[in-house]
C-alpha cells in the first residue's frame, strides 16, 4: 500500500514542564512524566524519519530542556543532517547551553514565548518567575548568533499593549507571532475564561493592532491565528487540488507516548498508531476519510468566516474535526 513520506517531524518529547501556564492546551506541568519515551526510542524515530526522506524536525514539549538527554537528542538530529528548531520557555537555559546550541549547524531557530508586556503579566500567566530569564536568553541568543521565533501568547487584557511589546523586542534577529489565548487550554475556569480568552467580539480589535504592527514592522511580524474570509479562501485555494490536501505540508506529529497523528492538539480523534513501530502512515481508507473531513471542515470554516468576518482557524479546525468524528461514531 502507498505510504506518505514526511518532510517535517514535529515531536513532543515530554509533557513535563517547569512552568504551568494558565492557557497551556497540552496541560503540561511538573506532574507529567519527564521521559515518556527514552533517548534511544526518540533517536530511532529521528533516524527513521531521515531514512524515509525527512528534512526538518520541530522539537517541543512541555519543556525539552528539562530532559537531561536533550543534547544527545539534538546531536542525533545534527548527525542526520536534519534542519531543526527547538522550543523552550528559557527557564532551564544558561549561557553554557546556549553556546552549545549556537554551535549546531542544523539549528534553524529557537522558539520561545512571552506572555505579557512586563514581568508581572508574564509571570502571572506562566505561574513562574520566568520573564527576566526570557529577556536574558534573548540577549544570549543574539550573542551566539541564534535566530529566535517569539510567540506572544496574548491575553485579552493585553491587546492594547501589543505595540508596546513589539517596540521593546524590535531589535531581535527573528520573528514575532501573536497568538490569542483561546478556550482550548482554559475550559473549566469561568474567571480565567472572562479575563484571558480573546473571544469573537475582541477579534477585530486584535486584528487591527496586528495589521498596524505588520505595516510598521513588516517581516518581523508573522500572521496570527485569526483569519479573514479572504485569507481562509486563499488557504483553501492553495490546497484544493493537492492529493493530500492540507496534509501536503507532510508534517507528522508524534506525541510523548509515541502516538502518530497530524494534529497539534489533544483529544485528537485520529491516531495512526505508534511511531515506535515505524513512522510510516498508509494511504488507506481511514486516511482518505480524514482528508475528506479536512476538506469539509475547511468549507464550514469558510462559511463561518463569511458570516462573522473573522475566525480563529486553528481552534475552529480542532473543534470541527472533533465534532465530525464524534458524529460519525
Ligand atoms: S511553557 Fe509551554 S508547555 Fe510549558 S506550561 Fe507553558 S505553554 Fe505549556
Amino acid at each position: 500500500m502507498k505510504k506518505i513520506n514526511f518532510k517535517v517531524l514535529y515531536i513532543e518529547i515530554t509533557h513535563f514542564c517547569n512552568q504551568s501556564c494558565k492557557h497551556c492546551y497540552l496541560d503540561c506541568s511538573s506532574e507529567k512524566e519527564l521521559y515518556p519515551m527514552n533517548t534511544q526510542e526518540i533517536k530511532k524515530i529521528i533516524t527513521d524519519f531521515k531514512n524515509q526522506g525527512g528534512w526538518y524536525v520541530v522539537l517541543t514539549g512541555g519543556e525539552p530542556f528539562a530532559r537531561k538527554d536533550i543534547f544527545e537528542i539534538l546531536d542525533c538530529i545534527e548527525e542526520n543532517n536534519l534542519k531543526f528548531n527547538v522550543a523552550s520557555n528559557c527557564l532551564a537555559l544558561n549561557e553554557e547551553k546556549i553556546k552549545k546550541l549556537g554551535a549546531y549547524k542544523c539549528l534553524d531557530v529557537i522558539h520561545t514565548s512571552i506572555l505579557g508586556s512586563n514581568e508581572e503579566e508574564h509571570n502571572y500567566i506562566s505561574n513562574s518567575k520566568g520573564y527576566n530569564n526570557v529577556l536574558r536568553c534573548l540577549k544570549l541568543f543574539e550573542k551566539y548568533n541564534i535566530k529566535v521565533y517569539i510567540q506572544i501568547t496574548l491575553a485579552k487584557e493585553y491587546i492594547d499593549k501589543m505595540e508596546y511589546i513589539v517596540d521593546n523586542l524590535s531589535e531581535i534577529n527573528g520573528t514575532i507571532k501573536f497568538t490569542p489565548i483561546t478556550n482550548l487550554g482554559i475550559k473549566k475556569d469561568d474567571y480565567l475564561y472572562e479575563k484571558l480568552v480573546i473571544k469573537e467580539e475582541d477579534y477585530s480589535r486584535f486584528y487591527d493592532k496586528y495589521n498596524k504592527l505588520k505595516e510598521k514592522y513588516g517581516e518581523l511580524i508573522e500572521h496570527s491565528n485569526l483569519f479573514t474570509y479572504e485569507e481562509v479562501n486563499k488557504e483553501i485555494e492553495y490546497f484544493k487540488d493537492k492529493e493530500l490536501y492540507s496534509l501536503d505540508y507532510r508534517c507528522l506529529v508524534v506525541r510523548p507516548d509515541g502516538e502518530k497523528s497530524f494534529s497539534f492538539v489533544l483529544n485528537n480523534p485520529v491516531s495512526y498508531g505508534s511511531a515506535l513501530e515505524g513512522i510510516e502512515v498508509d494511504m488507506d481508507d481511514r486516511l482518505i476519510k480524514y482528508i475528506d473531513t479536512l476538506r469539509e471542515v475547511d468549507k464550514e470554516i469558510l462559511k463561518i468566516a463569511k458570516d462573522k468576518g473573522m475566525v480563529n482557524y486553528d481552534v475552529l479546525m480542532n473543534n470541527l474535526i472533533e465534532k465530525a468524528y464524534a458524529n460519525n461514531n
